[in-house]
């Protein structure tokens, strides 16, 4: 899975951060590193995806409305 801001590689169970993340706060990293870990457990983003993120990252939504400038 791969996005502006990171992806992940399944098999390999690597992870990429954008490195303009580093400029970014910190909580922000942490969505992202946390959304690619996710993906280790569920593949897409189905409803299983958000499940993941609801219980490591409850907040999970707003961080991600503050990374995308909405
Ligand atoms: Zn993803």
């Amino acid at each position: 899975m791969r996005s502006r801001w990171g992806s992940c590689n399944t098999q390999r169970k690597h992870v990429n951060l954008a490195l303009e993340l580093a400029r970014r706060d910190d909580e922000l990293l942490e969505y992202v590193i946390v959304h690619e870990l996710a993906h280790l457990f569920e593949r897409g983003h189905g409803p299983a995806f958000y499940a993941v993120m609801d219980r490591y990252l409850p907040n999970w939504r707003a961080l991600r409305k503050q990374l995308n400038g909405r």
